[in-house]
């Protein structure tokens, strides 16, 4: 019974599969031919029915035994039964006649046989005496003594057969009549089987039989309609094992049941698998290397140095998005192009030439200016190179290292301008020690004069060194304050005090504006006095003479304001983003005539910001500036 749907995918895929296999010929014992379904079971059913088969072979077995092992039974049971009545049958023979012939009934003798023959189904039953003269038998005619003689042997009379065979029961006993002599009694009956009997009990045993076959059926009906898709399954499965892959022998018909429908759909999964496998062995190694590639990429893109390869035909082999910003190009340009169109500094290109083609073997390192773009950097090329088997190759990196060339500078300039600084007020000092030596002694007013300048200058040198040691030490994060009460009408008074005769000697209108009560503060004096001191000093500074110098003080919510505004020379807008910076001087050619190191400001926002203020500035060139100086005071300071 074929059970295909032959509409079903499945089943035109298996018969399809059948035709290849039978033009490959029967030398291909191929797992196709496992799943080729045969006309009388469904494919994965042969396993079922085997064993359904062998199941009823057992059962037929069993029945065909027990028919025949009751038959035998019954058999023995109907010849024992028979023997035991013929045994009994003689025993009441023996002992009636011994009785009866004693007395010499002998009419009562063949009675009694005659009536055991025929009510017994005797075969033979008979009174034998020697001479085979008989007395008595179940068969009348063959009497052949009618009259018991008086007397006769009394030897006893050698005994018949006692047999029992299959058929046939025969018995014998000695008679010993009492004062007449010997005989002896001899039975025969046949054993009959009755078929009837028999019938009927192969037929219960046919009908149990029939019975079990018919449940047999059904049950094997109910499992192979369920066990069937796991017959196809295993089918499948075996197939896999030897090498099958495809769908089409592989798939089981989707009637089977839900297993049949979940191992298709597991056989879809593991056909994508194996694409996705397959594709991605494929893939991976490309996909590898573009990962990395891509890492790496982003590696050197990550760099604030830019790096370029260049090879021995001085192209360009790899370039970072550092070095295409500093090189001022774009990176796409650069890669394969000769080094030449990209960097335009002939001694940059001379090194490399040298080190790519392998004429120089060491690092060289070069700085430039940068040009074009309006940029004044200065770009630093190191120059390595680059050991290869097949070529010589040379790696140039990119800095831009301008900010550190213009801390250099700056620091250089300080330097300067501190030697500077402090060998104008020593120089002063020694002359002026001279002047009061040589002539002191005589010239009490000389003397006077050159003691007041040493003096002078002496402080001027101590602020130097403290502005420089404030420096170094804001440069090292140890810059702290000393907090202590600060009387403000004190510091404001000593402030004024300090500029007025500077104010007084270039004309300068120093006015001092301070609101009618005053407060003492919590800070450390002497910072917050560097901080007056440079910004009053810078405003007294860079104001020409009979200018104007006006310090506003007021006190608002909690806020102390100072407002230096000065009438001076001004700082231009670019000026005034750096004039906060260390050693930063406005580039003002009237500036550089002035002494100066450009720390003042410097320290005094340290100084303000430590407390918790701020200082900012408003200027316009050669009109003036306003410094505010701004202090909580009642914040606890930092
Ligand atoms: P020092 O370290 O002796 O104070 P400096 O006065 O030059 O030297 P800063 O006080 O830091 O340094 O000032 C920095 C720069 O700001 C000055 O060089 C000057 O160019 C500019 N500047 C500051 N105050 C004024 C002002 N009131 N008017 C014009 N320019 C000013
Ligand atoms: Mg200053």
């Amino acid at each position: 019974m074929d059970r295909r749907n032959p509409e079903s995918p499945v089943g035109e895929a298996q018969s399809i599969e059948s035709k290849s296999v039978e033009a490959r010929g029967s030398a291909l014992p191929t797992a196709v031919e496992v799943v080729r379904p045969s006309r009388l079971l469904m494919r994965g059913e042969t396993g079922i029915a085997r064993a359904g088969l062998i199941l009823a072979g057992i059962v037929l077995v069993a029945m065909a035994t027990s028919g025949w092992w009751t038959y035998q039974a019954q058999r023995d049971a109907v010849a024992t039964a028979r023997r035991q009545q013929v045994a009994a049958v003689e025993s009441l023979l023996w002992q009636s006649t011994e009785v009866l012939l004693a007395q010499d009934e002998v009419s009562a003798v063949r009675r009694l046989v005659a009536d055991a023959g025929r009510t017994y189904n005797l075969k033979r039953c008979r009174i034998v005496l020697p001479d085979n003269g008989i007395l008595a038998s179940s068969e009348p005619s063959q009497i052949n003594l009618h009259k018991l003689p008086v007397t006769w042997s009394d030897t006893p009379m050698e005994a018949g057969q006692n047999t029992a065979s299959e058929m046939l029961v025969t018995l014998s006993h000695p008679l010993q009549i009492a004062g007449r002599g010997s005989a002896r009694l001899d039975l025969a009956a046949p054993i009959d089987y009755p078929l009837s009997v028999f019938l009927e009990t192969q037929a219960g045993v046919g009908a149990i039989g029939a019975a079990a076959l018919v449940s047999l059926l059904l049950v094997y009906r109910n499992m192979r309609w369920r066990l069937r898709a796991m017959g196809a399954i295993r089918e499948a499965l075996l197939a896999l094992s030897q090498g099958e892959l495809s769908m089409a022998a592989l798939a089981v018909g989707p009637d089977l049941g839900p297993e049949a429908i979940a191992w298709n759909d597991l056989l879809i999964e593991k056909d994508k698998l194996s694409t996705l496998v397959v594709v991605g062995a494929i893939r991976d190694p490309v996909n590898d290397r573009r990962v990395n590639k891509g890492d790496l990429d982003a590696a050197f893109d990550a760099m604030s140095q830019g790096l370029v390869l260049i090879n021995d035909k001085l192209e360009a082999k790899f370039v970072n998005g550092a070095a295409a910003v500093f090189l001022q190009t774009r990176r796409e340009q650069m890669v394969g192009s000769g080094v030449g169109q990209f960097i335009k500094y002939k001694e940059v290109l001379a090194a490399i030439e040298g080190v790519a083609a392998g004429t120089v073997r060491r690092r060289m390192t070069l700085e430039v200016k940068q040009e074009g773009g309006g940029s004044t950097g200065v770009l630093k090329f190191s120059i390595r190179p680059v050991r290869r088997e097949d070529s010589a190759a040379a790696m140039v990196i990119i800095e831009d290292v301008t900010q550190q060339r213009v801390a250099d500078e700056a620091r250089n300039a300080f330097v300067a301008q501190a030697t500077h600084e402090l060998r104008t007020p020593l120089t002063n000092i020694r002359l002026y020690v001279e002047t009061a030596i040589e002539e002191g002694e005589a010239n009490p007013s000389v003397r006077t004069n050159a003691l007041n300048v040493i003096n002078q200058e002496a402080r001027r040198l101590e602020s130097i060194v403290t502005e420089m040691l404030s420096v170094s030490e804001i440069e090292a994060g140890c810059f702290k304050l000393n907090r202590a009460e600060v009387r403000l009408d004190a510091l404001f008074a000593e402030l004024l005090a300090d500029y007025e005769p500077q104010a007084r000697d270039k004309s300068i209108d120093l006015k001092m504006n301070l609101p009618p009560k005053l407060p003492a503060i919590k800070g450390d004096r002497d910072k917050i006095n560097v901080a007056l001191h440079n910004l009053v000093g810078n405003a007294l500074k860079y104001t020409s003479l009979k200018g104007k110098v006006a310090i506003n003080v007021t006190i608002d919510k909690g806020t102390l304001t100072v407002e230096i505004v000065d009438s001076g020379i001004g700082i231009d807008a670019e000026d005034q983003k750096h004039i906060f910076n260390k050693f930063y001087r406005a580039k003002d050619p009237r500036v550089s005539k002035i002494v100066g190191t450009g720390l003042g400001l410097t320290l005094a926002r340290e100084v303000v910001r430590l407390h918790g203020g701020e200082i900012t500035v408003d200027s316009q060139l050669d009109k003036g500036s306003r410094f505010t100086l701004t202090l909580p005071i009642d914040v606890e300071a930092v």
